[in-house]
């Protein structure tokens, strides 16, 4: 029995589906201490976007370090944080006309989101949050109660209250019966003798990662944020996965036209899995907060500022954002043909998130297990995991990709085959 086996908390996950011991990783490849390489469909689960050990955000760090920068400040100023909050401004916000307010918390998404929901009833007065049906905010007990998973909520001990969840209006499902479902509500909410409360805020992802890639419907997105604010609700993304890039711009919103209250942030923005959390926040609902409310003790590490600022630099052009629609149309392009082939098949997705969805998780993991003997790590997601996720570094050269996409195609042509 090796050390993990004796020692590790049974809570452990991941490792258990890919049973090796990690020893180095470059970009979109990781190595395991018997030497065998493996392409990385995984990234971290979303963190990292611009690969494992970028060169730049690396040799960014060593010099940081080697000038005796600090690396632990709380809250305080320092010139990392500085210099990551002035290339935030300059390079995601001010071009977007956004006036939002930079708040940062403990480095989890988890983090963020309750930071969100403790603001959004504050500016409220309300206690209801409308979170969405397979919606994944993370695990402390705030975020959990927003979050739609059975598996997850059964562990909370507590009861999970004060947070009522609505069917997404999926691009799949189709704008009709979303925009139907809105009406509906709407009329519950403006009808005082509906028994129904208004919610201090709407928690959306734009598209549903966890929840099995999930896409919101962009007509049904805006009907929501129109709802948000007829009602003085206040509109929430988790742009937490699918955010820094992964749809083919930074905010996963972007095109969607809609202007979110506050926009939860964290995974991929500090970097390279160097971690850091932080919410935009509209400035009117800013200052309701008091100094330290909402404290922490890791409240921007400022090696993930550092490492942060060179993220940032991937979004002074559109270069990278040119090769994520290219490496996108790749990958649609090697799945597209396994929705004609098997009617259990949809693929779906945006920019380089998509969705393989093969109809049953027991399909699903041995597609997983296969693909990580070949060398291909991947997971899956959804109800009963029968979604498999392909969320590849955004850097990932394109041999890698193309690599991947074989052993992921072969694999599912087999497991389809087969049952
Ligand atoms: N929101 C979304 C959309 C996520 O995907 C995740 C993590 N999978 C979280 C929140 C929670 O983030 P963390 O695990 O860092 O707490």
């Amino acid at each position: 029995m090796n050390i993990f086996e004796q020692r590790e908390s049974n809570i452990r996950a991941y490792c258990r589906v890919y049973p090796v011991i990690f020893e180095t990783a470059i970009n979109a490849r990781q190595t395991d201490d018997q030497g065998k390489e493996y392409i990385d469909f995984f990234a971290g689960a979303g963190v990292l976007n611009f690969g494992h050990n970028n060169p730049r955000m690396k040799a960014a760090m060593i010099a940081y370090l080697q000038s005796n920068g600090v690396t632990h400040s709380l809250d305080m100023h320092t010139t990392a944080k500085r210099e990551f909050m002035e290339t935030f401004v300059t390079t995601i916000l001010e071009p977007r006309g956004m006036s939002h307010k930079m708040q940062f918390m403990g480095p989890t998404g988890s983090n963020a989101v309750e930071a969100a929901l403790k603001l959004a009833r504050r500016a409220t007065g309300r206690l209801h949050i409308a979170a969405f049906s397979h919606g994944f905010h993370g695990m402390t007990l705030g975020a959990l109660a927003c979050t739609a998973n059975q598996y997850f909520r059964g562990a909370a001990g507590v009861p999970l209250e004060h947070v009522t969840h609505l069917p997404l209006g999926s691009e799949k499902k189709g704008a009709d019966s979303g925009l139907a479902a809105l009406a509906q509500l709407r009329e519950n909410y403006l009808d005082p003798s509906s028994g129904i409360e208004r919610p201090a805020a709407f928690l959306v992802e734009t598209i549903q990662a966890e929840g099995g890639v999930n896409i919101a419907d962009r007509s049904w997105l805006q009907a929501l944020a129109g709802l948000a604010k007829e009602i003085g609700a206040l509109l929430i993304i988790d742009d937490i996965q699918v955010g820094c890039g992964r749809t083919g711009s930074y905010f996963s919103f972007d095109d969607l036209d809609i202007d979110p209250d506050i926009i939860c942030l964290a995974k991929g923005v500090g970097g390279m899995g160097t971690p850091l959390a932080l919410n935009l926040v509209k400035p009117e609902y800013d200052k309701l907060w008091s100094p330290g409310e909402h404290t922490g003790t890791f409240r921007g590490q400022n090696l993930s500022f550092v490492a942060g600022k060179e993220a940032l630099s991937y979004f002074e052009n559109d270069a990278l954002m040119q090769t994520v629609n290219a490496h996108a149309q790749t990958m649609n392009n090697a799945l597209a043909p396994l929705a004609q082939q098997f009617a259990d098949i949809d693929v779906r997705g945006k920019g380089m998130i998509i969705g393989l969805d093969v109809g049953s998780g027991e399909r699903a993991k041995q597609i997983v297990n296969t693909c990580f003997e070949k060398g291909l790590l991947i997971a899956s997601c959804g109800t009963g995991g029968r979604v498999v996720k392909l969320i590849p570094p955004l850097t990932i050269p394109a041999a890698d990709l193309q690599e991947g996409l074989d052993i992921l195609v072969a694999t599912t042509q087999h497991v389809m085959e087969a049952v």
